[in-house]
């Protein structure tokens, strides 16, 4: 098999090299020439929406899959309606760039989220900021990440600072929610409707970026897995989804038990899915390549405990990571800037306890974990 993927970055690099393993070869397309992909795998560079690339990329390809949240959904429909076999569906990534659009599908498959209302103008935050009360966050509804685009409404004085800040364009006002903690689950559906899921992964942000998670979350219940798996299901029922999809969900502890609210979902291999390159018997990669081919989907067991941190900014002293036992070290071959995701590594161990003194060896950060 062949498979085409619109973005070259680590995502595709990682589906790139779980590709080689599989006997797939993958070509990705990215505007920059040396993106982290291009040097690991051919690439075509092009701006996303340039169709005569996409169509080169589709006669190379026996089927296509997209890597990163941004690429213009006309782009993946032009494919789509010219016959060309593409996963998941153009339907999941129009819905997942707009904010609006996803929080109205995950209520409407019953996956409750933080209060929303839509906010066009100044009117309408203020009708909003009534209706959901605050502290509330304004969203801008698209091309929102990592925090970006997100101002915070304290009450009607200030809400026109909020407006401005969000730059004046389509947007949600959310609810604050106190949750207690952040979660993302992640698994595939394959082509026959088949799923399988990993444990939930338990995420910790600083500066809106991700920048550790732990496999499977500390203190998971069986209740929790499975009202996560379902409403995944429901979700992917509902789009016809084929590939890998992540939600990341805020748990509220409740007096009835933890409770899961949708934050927002990635119809994509995920930042929180590192992990199982290593820790998993089939890595995130490598089933978002067999979903999307046609091929049987692979067992989501774990193998021992799994941590994942983020090399973002700084590059570290790759001997001093190698050095601590169960970590491995991936590098995306990026040049450091300031808040760049430039690396992962993962942790392995047999107990939580022992993950932790290893994590603690790797951390720049250790209030991050
Ligand atoms: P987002 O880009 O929507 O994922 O938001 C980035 C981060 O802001 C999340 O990971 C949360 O830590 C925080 N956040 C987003 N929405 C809310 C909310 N409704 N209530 C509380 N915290 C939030």
């Amino acid at each position: 098999m062949r498979v085409g993927v619109i973005g070259g970055g680590q995502l595709g690099r990682m589906l790139a090299q779980a590709g080689a393993d599989l006997g797939i070869q993958v070509t990705t397309l990215d505007p920059a020439a040396a993106s982290p992909a291009a040097q690991v795998a051919p690439a075509i560079v092009a701006s996303y929406d340039d169709e005569r690339a996409l169509l080169d990329l589709a006669e190379r390809s026996d089927v296509i899959t997209f890597e990163f949240e941004n690429v213009p959904a006309a782009s993946t429909r032009f494919l789509a309606d010219r016959g060309v076999p593409l996963f998941p569906a153009p339907k999941a990534l129009e819905v997942a760039q707009d904010r609006l659009s996803e929080k109205t599908l995950f209520t409407d498959v019953g996956l409750p989220a933080p209060m929303f209302a839509s906010v066009e103008d100044l009117d309408s935050l203020h009708a909003a900021i009534d209706a959901i009360g605050v502290p509330a966050l304004l969203k801008t509804r698209r091309l929102g990440y990592d925090g970006k685009g997100q101002a915070h409404v304290h009450g009607h004085e200030r809400a026109e600072d909020a407006w401005r800040a969000v730059g004046e364009v389509p947007s949600i006002l959310e609810a604050v929610v106190p949750f207690t903690r952040e979660v993302s689950v992640l698994g595939a559906r394959a082509q026959d409707g088949q799923t399988r899921f990993w444990p939930l992964v338990q995420n910790r942000h600083r500066e809106g970026i991700l920048r550790v998670s732990l496999a499977p979350a500390p203190s998971l219940t069986e209740e929790l897995q499975t009202a996560a798996e379902r409403h995944a299901r429901a979700l992917m029922e509902e789009l016809d989804y084929v590939g890998v999809l992540a939600i990341e969900l805020f748990v509220m502890d409740g007096e009835r038990g933890p409770q899961l609210l949708g934050n927002e979902m990635a119809p994509r291999v995920h930042n929180s899915g590192h992990w199982t390159i290593e820790g998993s018997q089939t890595s995130q990669f490598a089933q978002h390549l067999r979903a999307i081919c046609g091929l049987p989907l692979g067992g989501t067991a774990m193998r021992g405990h799994a941590a994942m941190v983020n090399l973002v900014g700084e590059l570290p002293d790759p001997a001093a990571i190698l050095a601590v036992p169960g970590a491995h070290l991936h590098l995306y071959g990026k040049q450091p800037r300031p808040g760049r995701k430039l690396g992962h590594v993962t942790v392995l161990a047999e107990d939580p306890e022992t993950l932790r003194q290893r994590v603690l060896q790797v951390i720049p950060e250790p209030s991050d974990v």
